[in-house]
């Protein structure tokens, strides 16, 4: 029977750590396979720093390309949504029927196992097997063990060097330009350094404190920690389905930028677009400000990002054929954390789960409250409508 050891992690980078271990693991169980599969957004973690998909699969693939027992792949990055574990078990066992898998983990990770999403079927589906991270480590994951072993035996401590590197530690002395050298292979390094990956961005923090502090001033208090709530969710979303975060941030705390301002002034800002609009659109003073936000930040702060400007115009009435980034900030205006409407915890699920998903149930939702109210629905919501929920082709 063949035996394959999977390995996933953030690798956000992948670390010396994380390589000394699988070369110890391939030896110690004597692995006829390495699966290395990053994941595409932890489960456990926050993710903050996470640089994109792409770039940590390359990182993977440097690291490991001398290894040819390693294979590093995709399954988890291809997935959308959270990566769990168990998911990834399952479809590994359609693609080899007649393998044993070796799952490996950190010692941190063994200790909090039961955290885990289905942590019982992970412990049916493979021999998990750990080492420390910290040395004295070993008293400890051996109780975690004794713990454990009311659900399955399939668990094993092994004994293997302790290297203390953790991708957290890499990314705080990388942020301050600090020097890594010694923590990671010698691509991986140069890789970083080439794309510019994990440096503190001087300039965008600027332009963040910069809007920040107009928003305050043109926005009552409580529309203004919407604002912030919005960006974070922003961010957040960005991370999750491979947006680009700083330009989500952006888009989140600006979208409500002209909300507090007189409707003549909102529908001055709107005419200057230049888009023809549909008449439903000017009998609603409560869809202006999103298009008047956008000519505000193309003339007034310079904003010549169009995903920008777009994602703060359409936030409101959604459209047809939106951007990844125009449908986070329409979402996230939807699902940011001081909302409070009854479905809020459901729709905040299922826009975790997809972006599609989560604009058709908030297409439902909306839509339903116009007709409800025997309120007009403007063209560009009708398109998204279609698109969304009725399965119409963009
Ligand atoms: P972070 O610091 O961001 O939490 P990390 O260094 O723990 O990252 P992950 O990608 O999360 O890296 O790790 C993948 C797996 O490798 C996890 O199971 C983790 O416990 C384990 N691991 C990471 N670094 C080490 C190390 N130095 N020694 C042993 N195990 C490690």
């Amino acid at each position: 029977m063949k035996k394959i050891g999977i390995f996933g992690g953030t690798f956000n980078p992948i670390h010396k750590g994380h390589i000394h271990l699988a070369q110890q693991y391939l030896k110690v169980l004597d692995l006829d396979e390495l699966l290395i599969i990053p994941a595409k957004y932890p489960p456990h973690k926050q993710a903050h720093d996470l640089a994109s998909s792409e770039d940590r699969l390359n990182m993977c693939k440097l690291a490991f390309r001398d290894m040819p027992k390693v294979t590093v792949s995709d399954l988890e990055l291809k997935r959308p949504g959270k990566s769990f574990t168990i998911d990834t078990l399952e479809e590994l066992q359609k693609q080899y029927p007649d393998a044993r898998f070796y799952l490996m983990i950190g010692g941190d990770m063994f200790r909090s196992f039961e955290e885990w999403h289905r942590f019982r079927d992970v412990l049916c589906s493979a021999t998990i097997c750990t080492a420390a991270r910290e040395e004295g480590e070993y008293p400890q994951l051996e109780k975690a063990r004794q713990h454990l072993s009311q659900y399955s035996e399939n668990l094993m401590i092994l004994k293997i060097s302790v290297l203390e590197i953790s991708s957290t530690k890499i990314r705080e002395k990388l942020f301050c330009g600090e020097d890594c050298s010694a923590l990671l292979p010698e691509e991986v390094e140069h890789y970083i350094m080439e794309r510019n990956l994990y440096r503190r961005d001087l300039e965008h923090e600027k332009k963040v404190e910069q809007y920040t502090q107009l928003i305050r001033g043109l926005l009552k208090p409580e529309r203004f920690q919407h604002s912030l709530n919005v960006a974070q969710r922003a961010m957040y979303l960005a991370d999750l389905y491979g947006e680009d975060r700083k330009k989500a941030e952006i888009a989140g705390l600006l979208h409500d930028l002209c909300k507090n301002m007189q409707p003549q002034e909102q529908l001055h800002w709107m005419k200057k677009s230049g888009i023809i609009f549909d008449k439903t659109i000017f009998s609603q003073p409560q869809l202006w400000h999103g298009f008047a936000a956008a000519e505000y930040l193309r003339e007034e702060l310079s904003i010549d990002d169009v995903q920008i400007q777009n994602a703060v115009r359409y936030h409101t009435v959604g459209r047809a054929n939106m951007s990844t980034l125009e449908k986070i900030i329409y979402l996230a205006d939807l699902t940011s954390q001081e909302r409070t409407y009854p479905s809020v915890e459901e729709v905040r699920k299922t826009v975790d789960r997809s972006l599609d998903d989560g604009m058709k149930v908030s297409l439902l939702f909306t839509v339903g409250n116009l007709l409800k109210n025997e309120k007009p629905i403007c063209m560009d919501t009708c398109a998204a409508y279609n698109q969304y929920v009725g399965g119409a082709e963009g």
